[in-house]
């Protein structure tokens, strides 16, 4: 079977400052990073890895309750930097987006779904099931009014080929959270792992450098590993919050070598 041509495009909505610390246990100082989602071209229909912000971050944190004054949203005011319209910028409409692939279900991965009205949504069903862990929600890194929408949604458990045809690959990375994936995409000419949050940074990766907090950090460690032979197979691993990468990325673009 000849795969399809599968195209794969990183854009930002908008970016976040917040305590190095809270990305590599026992820093210091703070980190400002990129918010990514990814646009995958498949033949079948367009395909969007997290959806970034909620618009509304872009003039109030309380929607994030006990973290509001952890994290430093900047997002533009006018609305311009939220998935759907990054999405149009871009040459998508938002409308025609098919399938929502959510690593998982923090609030910078999941607000801009109420941009994509007519997406089904792909989550591991033990992500899902943390939407009633009352402790999570109460601490604003989990909204259900980010997700619970009335998207049609396809819950998996673990690895999941979403077209049957090898190019679209959720791969469960857990540990970072109850139920996170990632996301392998084979191009043409390429394989990329979107990591999620299970790595935040490049050095996450190459130092086993974990955050202080985990769902479950042996998982989340095995996980980490599961992305070190996935790059040692060859494929290009893109990280979550990476700032660095994400100079790489806009600068090259991603069908290069990052
Ligand atoms: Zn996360």
């Amino acid at each position: 079977m000849v795969a399809p041509a599968v195209r794969l495009h990183a854009l930002s909505t908008g970016s976040m400052t917040s305590s190095r610390g809270g990305f590599l246990d026992g820093e210091t100082g703070e980190i400002t990073y990129p918010v990514p989602v990814f646009v995958i071209e498949h033949p079948l229909g367009l395909v969007v890895v997290d959806t970034g912000l909620h618009p509304e971050l872009a003039a109030t944190t309380a929607r994030l309750r006990k973290l509001a004054s952890t994290f430093d949203v900047h997002l533009q005011g006018d609305g311009s930097e939220s998935v759907g319209p990054v999405l149009s910028a871009a040459g998508y409409d938002p409308g025609q987006v098919a399938q929502v692939v959510l690593t998982h279900l923090h609030f910078d991965h999941t607000g801009g779904l109420l941009e994509l009205p007519n997406a089904r949504v792909v989550v591991q069903a033990r992500e899902w099931a943390e939407l009633h862990n009352e402790r999570l929600l109460d601490l604003g890194a989990y909204n259900r009014d980010d997700v619970d929408l009335g998207h049609p949604r396809l819950e998996i458990d673990g690895d999941h080929d979403l077209f049957g045809d090898g190019t679209v690959t959720c791969l469960l990375t857990d540990g970072h959270t109850a139920g996170h994936q990632s996301v392998r995409v084979r191009t043409e000419t390429s394989v990329y792992v979107i990591c999620g949050d299970c790595c935040y940074l490049r050095r996450t990766l190459t130092h086993e450098h974990l955050p202080p907090i985990s769902h479950d950090r042996d998982r989340h460690v095995y996980s980490i590993r599961r992305l070190a032979g996935e790059q040692a197979q060859g494929a290009t691993l893109l990280f979550g919050h990476d700032p660095q990468q994400w100079t790489e990325i806009v600068r090259d673009g991603l069908h290069e070598r990052v």
